[in-house]
Formats: C-alpha cells, sequence, structure tokens
C-alpha cells in the first residue's frame, strides 16, 4: 500500500474527473457503497477465485461479523440492487479503492484504485457494446493509443458448463504434459488453464476443443451482434478464445484491454463482462448485468510510459512576500483568494531573499511584494517569476485587476 503525494496525486484525481466527466454524460449516476461489505457478497463472486480464496482482507469485527475489504466493486453493486431494488437499467458508475492480498510488483499493489460501470437489468448486446465503448473513449481521452481491446465470450451458463466439461477431459488426458501448476488449476477451475502464460500449458491448451462449439444459438447470435455494434462504432478489437478473466461469474461477453507498453503479468488495463446471475446470486430477483473496472494504478503506468496524460495541478496566480511582519501577507492573500485567484505566501517573517527563494520554488506566476516602503505608499510590487515581464510598483487597489488581466489601460 502506497501514499500518493503531490503531485502525482493531482493525476489521480484526474483520471478521476475524466471519467466522471465521460459516463455522468452517457446517463451513468454515482453509487457510493461501503469498503466493507459482509463476507458473502464477495464469496458469492465464486469459490474458485482467486480474489475472494486466497487474496481477501477479511476478518471478524467486533460484533461478531465476518467481514471483508472489498476485493473489487461489481458485487456491491449488485448487492446495492439486490437491496434497493432501483428501477432498470440501472446505470452506475464508481470509483475508489478496492484491497486484495497479491504480491506487491509493478503494477500490482494490495490496495488499488478503480474506476468502473455497470448496467443492471438489460439483456440487449448493444449495453455490452455502449459499456466497451466508454472504456474505449475513456483511454482515448487519457491520450493513449497503445491499447488493445480483446474479446470472447463464454456463452450461456449450460455452454459453458458443458465447455468446462470437454476442457476437463481434454486436459486430464493431457496429464504430465501441464505444468505442475497447470495440474493444480485444472483440480480448481479448469477454465484457468486456458490463460496460463506457462509454455507447456499453452501447447496442451492450442489443441482444446474451441469455446464457439459449444455455443447455444442465443449466445453465439449475441456475441455476433456484440461484434458488428463494435465495428459499426470503429472500435477496434481482436476475439481470443483463450481468454477467461479472473472472477467465476461471467458469462457471454468478456472483454480486456491490454496495455503494450506493461510487463505481460499486469498489462491488463482493465477488463469485465456480463454476469447474468450475479443478482440472483445476492438474493435479488433474476438480472441481467454488464460492466467493466479499469485500474488507475496500472493505467497512468501505461500513461508515464507512452508520455501522456502528463497533468500538472493549476499553477499559483501570485505568492506574496511581505516584509513587514505579515500582517500585509495575511490580509493580500485573503483578498486575492476571495477575487479567485490562486495564491500562497511564506511565514515565519523570514528575510526578503528567502521569501523569494520560496517563491520562486512554487511555481508561482507573480511575486506580489509589500516592503516598508511599498505599506507607507499604498502599493505593491508585482514581480513576473516565469517571464521576462519588468517588476512593476502599482497601486494596491488595483492589484486583482492587474492580475487577472482586467485592469483598464
Ligand atoms: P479485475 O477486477 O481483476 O478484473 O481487475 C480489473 C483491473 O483492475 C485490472 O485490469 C487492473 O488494471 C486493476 N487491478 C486488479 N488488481 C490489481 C492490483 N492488485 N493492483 C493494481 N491494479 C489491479
Amino acid at each position: 500500500m502506497r501514499d500518493i503525494l503531490p503531485p502525482e496525486s493531482a493525476r489521480w484525481r484526474r483520471f478521476g474527473e475524466v471519467f466522471v466527466e465521460l459516463v455522468e454524460a452517457a446517463g451513468y449516476g454515482q453509487l457510493i457503497s461501503p469498503l466493507l461489505e459482509d463476507l458473502g457478497v464477495f464469496t458469492r463472486i465464486g469459490e474458485a477465485t482467486d480474489v475472494v480464496t486466497k487474496e481477501m482482507y477479511d476478518f471478524v469485527d467486533k460484533g461478531d461479523r465476518h467481514v471483508a475489504l472489498r476485493p473489487e466493486m461489481t458485487a456491491s453493486v449488485c448487492r446495492a440492487f439486490a437491496q434497493h431494488r432501483p428501477t432498470t437499467p440501472w446505470k452506475v458508475y464508481y470509483l475508489g479503492p478496492n484491497f486484495r492480498y497479491e504480491k506487491p510488483q509493478r503494477g500490482r499493489y494490495r490496495q488499488f484504485e478503480q474506476v468502473g460501470v455497470e448496467v443492471l437489468g438489460g439483456d440487449d448486446p448493444y449495453i455490452d457494446v455502449e459499456v466497451i465503448a466508454l472504456a474505449w473513449e475513456f483511454y482515448r481521452r487519457l491520450g493513449l493509443r497503445q491499447v488493445t481491446l480483446v474479446v470472447n465470450s463464454l456463452g450461456e451458463p449450460d455452454d459453458r458448463a458443458r465447455f468446462v466439461e470437454a476442457l476437463r477431459g481434454h486436459l486430464e488426458a493431457a496429464g504430465d504434459a501441464l505444468s505442475e501448476q497447470g495440474r493444480t488449476t485444472l483440480t480448481r477451475n479448469p477454465l484457468r488453464v486456458l490463460d496460463s502464460r506457462h509454455g507447456d500449458d499453452k501447447a496442451v491448451v492450442a489443441g482444446a476443443p474451441p469455446i464457439a462449439d459449444f455455443y447455444s444459438e442465443g449466445a453465439a447470435r449475441h456475441f455476433e451482434d456484440v461484434q458488428a455494434g463494435l465495428q459499426a462504432l470503429d472500435i477496434p478489437f481482436r476475439v481470443e478464445p483463450g481468454l477467461v478473466r479472473g472472477l467465476d461469474y461471467y458469462r457471454r461477453t468478456i472483454f480486456e484491454f491490454q496495455g503494450a507498453t506493461l510487463d505481460s503479468a499486469q498489462n491488463a488495463l482493465g477488463g469485465g463482462g456480463r454476469y447474468d446471475g450475479l443478482v440472483e446470486a445476492l438474493g435479488g430477483p433474476p438480472t441481467p448485468g454488464v460492466g467493466f473496472a479499469l485500474g488507475l494504478d496500472r493505467t497512468l503506468l501505461a500513461c508515464a510510459d507512452e508520455g501522456v496524460f502528463d497533468c500538472r495541478p493549476r499553477p499559483l496566480d501570485a505568492f506574496v512576500v511581505d516584509v513587514t511582519g505579515g500582517r500585509e501577507a495575511l490580509t493580500l492573500t485573503a483578498e486575492l483568494r476571495a477575487a479567485g485567484l490562486a495564491v500562497d505566501r511564506a511565514f515565519d517573517n523570514r528575510s526578503m531573499k528567502a521569501q523569494m527563494k520560496v517563491a520562486d520554488r512554487s511555481g508561482a506566476e507573480h511575486a506580489v511584494i509589500v516592503g516598508d516602503d511599498e505599506l507607507a505608499a499604498g502599493t505593491v510590487v508585482v514581480k513576473p517569476l516565469r517571464s521576462d515581464g519588468t517588476q512593476l510598483t502599482i497601486p494596491r487597489s488595483t492589484l486583482i485587476a492587474h492580475l487577472t488581466g482586467t485592469e483598464t489601460r
């Protein structure tokens, strides 16, 4: 878990702002849900999911409730839906931290930040397309270019079950040709062998029956419609039959956004899919759902790699230097801030030289200097710090107009 210091924290906030602007303009409202939920909310995600079995920060609270810090937010959205029964389609977005006890490394942290959307209560393949298109546009607005969209369909639950059985048969027949890790994964969740990075497993998986052979007519059509929708919006994608994704609740459409500049183990910038059974599993009515979650930490790494989204905080308009004791700085700063200017000042009544050094370091456009002569004359000195302009002495009463560029000449 990390501290995010200024100015890096400004990029984090801006990341959220860009996201909120985008999704609110598409009809999504924010769901603010608790960081802690009943453990059961997350175990519904799937007993064969590492996120649930190995990586959760769970504990028993003082009231003997078994709770967990959220490892992701889709389950919370579905829990909230089951609890409040809003009208559908329910289009919500979220942003905030999640917690997973993973091995920390570049792009993988124990507390990490996600933004995401979910649409509950609609089956239309064009909802899947809307959701994917929003994520695509978000990356575009950040300035990222080296992002690849991969999609797959896991079919209906029955299709998926038949496929998993056929896959299990194929993998079991391969026996020792699988890596040791692959054999362990097979006993827990055969699907996860499909995205194994081990060379031996990849060779075995290459000969496995393709999932598309198991699609029912409805699932096949749904997937075709999703692809046609993406094409209609000119969003490039690749169908990746081996894409399974970490969480067990997905059915039909799944997708992932991969960053070309990141290590392959951490190259998923975000992803999502359809989870038509999750609301029901959490005690709600049968409700289809689809959404995505994008990781902030990793996406910002990709932005740094591509040299984009280098947002800096707004520079200060002025830095007030007062060598008459500090009272002038107190009132001037307050007046300028009240006028909407970004202003800082020095404290502790230090020397002119020391205060000017801080002013320079602050990155402010101007130093506003008050010495004994200025105080007596009702003037201030305005010194440009970031350009070659000349230093001026002006009446204090015209300072705001001068700094905002609204003075009459
Ligand atoms: P998931 O909820 O596992 O589908 O993850 C969605 C996105 O969240 C990933 O593509 C990552 O960008 C991000 N993410 C997931 N786990 C972590 C982690 N431990 N550290 C940083 N980012 C993560």
